[in-house]
């Protein structure tokens, strides 16, 4: 698991979604200068992962614990324990737990999963409950530093409902006296821009979503943003990842997101508990052309072309 320098304040840490061989890409990021990579462990279209190679695994555990490297495992997309079936939802339970299992036989300490949510709000709250003390109490029977934190990323623009749900579940949580850190969210600003209707300005758009997003984190219930660019415009309810800075929001604009969460620094950490709690993962995901990102390098030139780090 990455450990980070034990800090009073937030961390924030830059990197972006890599494809193709795992290893090979998590070695090609470090050279990078990432601090935290995101990866699929299997078919995105899938709902269980299926089982990798012990070599691949050791190899990757070896490299989180050498090169000191955040990995953030994206779950498939098929999950939902929020949908209206109830085939899906007692899958996706079973699903979520397997993908957290794998995750932690190769020390990853990030899950992400989509909020597909179908159902109403009551039932959401008492579905995000119950499903957050088994989650914890699974991870809780593993070693401290195995156990997997597990992020909801909204799949539109009502984050601020994503946020709540996830307090609820958190304060449930607290309530029967379990940690609350191994439930949190993942920011996608792209989804909330293919949302948000009517079109607004950029400046009136991240006027609306950072502060949000600012209270997230202040309260320890944001640990991963996802920023990338789309071929459609804002507000379309369509989203086709373009590479960064060739799509609707544009260069500038990214860099203006990527800007803001200098201000994240000076967020103070709320949960101490878990290592992991006090970071945020800010990831550039753009579209599965391994080649050409990683031939060009152009996630982290563009980290650094945005003045938020130095080589
Ligand atoms: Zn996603
Ligand atoms: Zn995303």
């Amino acid at each position: 698991m990455y450990i980070p320098a034990s800090s009073k304040y937030l961390k924030v840490l830059y990197g972006a979604h890599i494809y193709g061989p795992k290893t090979a890409a998590m070695h090609r990021a470090r050279e990078l200068g990432f601090d935290t990579v995101q990866i699929f462990l299997g078919g995105p279209q899938r709902m269980f992962v299926r089982d990798i190679r012990e070599d691949i695994k050791t190899a990757i555990k070896e490299l989180i614990a050498e090169k000191n490297i955040c990995v953030i495992a994206h779950a498939p997309y098929a999950m939902n324990i929020f949908s209206k079936d109830a085939d899906i939802r007692s899958s996706s339970w079973s699903a979520i737990m397997h993908h957290s299992s794998v995750c932690s036989e190769m020390n990853i300490g990030i899950a992400v999963m989509h909020e597909n949510r179908t159902m109403d709000r009551e039932k959401r709250i008492h579905t995000v409950k119950a499903f957050a003390i088994a989650y914890t109490e699974h991870e809780l029977k593993r070693k401290p530093g195995e156990r997997v934190i597990l992020a909801f990323e909204n799949q539109n623009d009502k984050i601020d409902e994503l946020y709540e749900l996830v307090m609820e579940a958190k304060d449930e949580l607290e309530r029967v006296g379990l940690p609350s850190s191994y439930i949190t969210t993942c920011a996608d600003i792209t989804h909330v821009y293919m949302y948000t209707r009517p079109a607004k300005s950029w400046e009136e758009f991240t006027g609306n979503l950072f502060p949000v997003l600012l209270k997230m984190a202040e309260n320890g219930a944001l640990n991963v943003i996802h920023v990338s660019d789309t071929a459609h415009p804002m507000g379309s309810n369509k989203h086709r990842h373009t590479f960064i800075g060739e799509g609707t929001i544009g260069m500038e604009n990214i860099y203006s997101v990527l800007k803001w969460t200098k201000k994240l620094r000076k967020v103070k950490a709320i949960y101490k508990d878990v290592p992991l709690s006090k970071t945020i993962s800010v990831i550039l995901e753009h579209p599965s052309n391994t080649l050409r990102t990683f031939e060009s390098d152009d996630a982290f030139s563009i980290i650094l072309k945005s003045g938020i780090r130095h080589r």
